[in-house]
């Protein structure tokens, strides 16, 4: 028996909400019963695209983040339910269930990650349903993960070590979004927004860009080391919120320059102008 999840890489997608689409595309005006009852259409986010704008001018960055149900071990909305209104199949799948949720309002209210929505003409509560449907039919995936054109989405059987979502998980990169709320989710992330520090480089006896400078990070336990790109430019991704980090540049024939951020938002360091060392011979005198 496959254990269903999804793992997404945060880096890979841009936005475009063609998995939303396609959600939409499948459940609106729909019925699959016994999974799912039609999504009205409009007010239903069953694969909701979050946008968050991190950094400021002139270093803008942007991260969309698909959220669905995450499908969770320990869920919290099946706890809450009456009557076995939800249920977790022995895929891992979190259903609920159309007709016994009938008239069970506050199962909206019981889901943390805010993943389910009431359909008010027809007194349910919805949500993803990983396209049960679907894969009961021999589908692979459900709809959003087919028509992601970046390969953000990769569904599959968790306890599989060949599928891409098992791949993604061994890499140890991936995470879930609110460990906190301690229900074991089967969605997990890759790439979540966390802080950067970024900055420029400049050669400060000519005012060109700082192309191949040696720029070092240390700071909250790690070290790391990045060369300035052709505009100067340099960039750490992924590091931890409130901390102070060391920034260093180096590069030869010119003095290092060395700075201090505290990671409380993300930080642009703006121009890191080098001064050109003195010759060894100038200094002799
Ligand atoms: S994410 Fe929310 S709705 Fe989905 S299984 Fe977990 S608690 Fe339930
Ligand atoms: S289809 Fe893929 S790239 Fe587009 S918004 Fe959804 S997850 Fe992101």
């Amino acid at each position: 028996m496959p254990r269903y999840g999804m793992v997404i890489d945060i880096t890979k997608c841009n936005g475009c909400h063609n998995c939303f689409l396609a959600c939409r595309d499948e459940h609106c005006g729909n019925d699959f019963l016994p999974y799912s009852a039609s999504q009205p259409n409009t007010g239903h986010f069953w694969m909701r695209i979050t946008e968050k704008e991190r950094g400021k001018y002139p270093k803008v960055k942007v991260a969309y983040t698909p959220v669905p149900c995450m499908h969770c071990e320990d869920a919290l909305c099946l706890k809450a339910a009456r009557d076995g209104a939800i249920y977790k199949r022995p895929d891992g799948i979190v259903i609920i269930d159309p007709k016994k949720s009938e008239g069970q309002k506050r199962l909206v209210s019981t889901c943390p990650y805010r993943v389910i929505y009431w359909n008010e003409e027809k007194q349910i509560p919805q949500k993803c349903t990983f396209c049960a449907h679907l894969l009961d039919k021999g589908w692979k995936e459900p709809r959003c993960a087919e028509v992601c054109p970046t390969g953000a989405l990769a569904f599959g059987d968790l306890d599989n070590p060949n599928s891409e979502a098992a791949k993604r998980m061994a890499s140890g990169k991936s995470e879930v979004l609110h460990p906190e709320y301690g229900m074991r989710e089967k969605v997990s992330y890759i790439g979540i927004p966390k802080r950067f520090i970024a900055g420029a480089v400049v050669f400060g006896d000519t005012d060109a860009c700082g192309e191949g400078a040696k720029v070092m990070l240390e700071g909250d336990g790690e070290k790391r080391e990045v060369k300035a790109d052709n505009y100067g430019d340099f960039e750490f991704e992924g590091l931890s919120a409130d901390k102070t980090y060391t920034v260093r540049v180096e590069q030869a024939g010119y003095k290092a320059h060395k700075t201090e951020a505290k990671t409380k938002v993300d930080v642009y360091l703006g121009d890191m102008v080098l001064a050109k060392a003195k010759p060894a011979s100038a200094k002799k005198k």
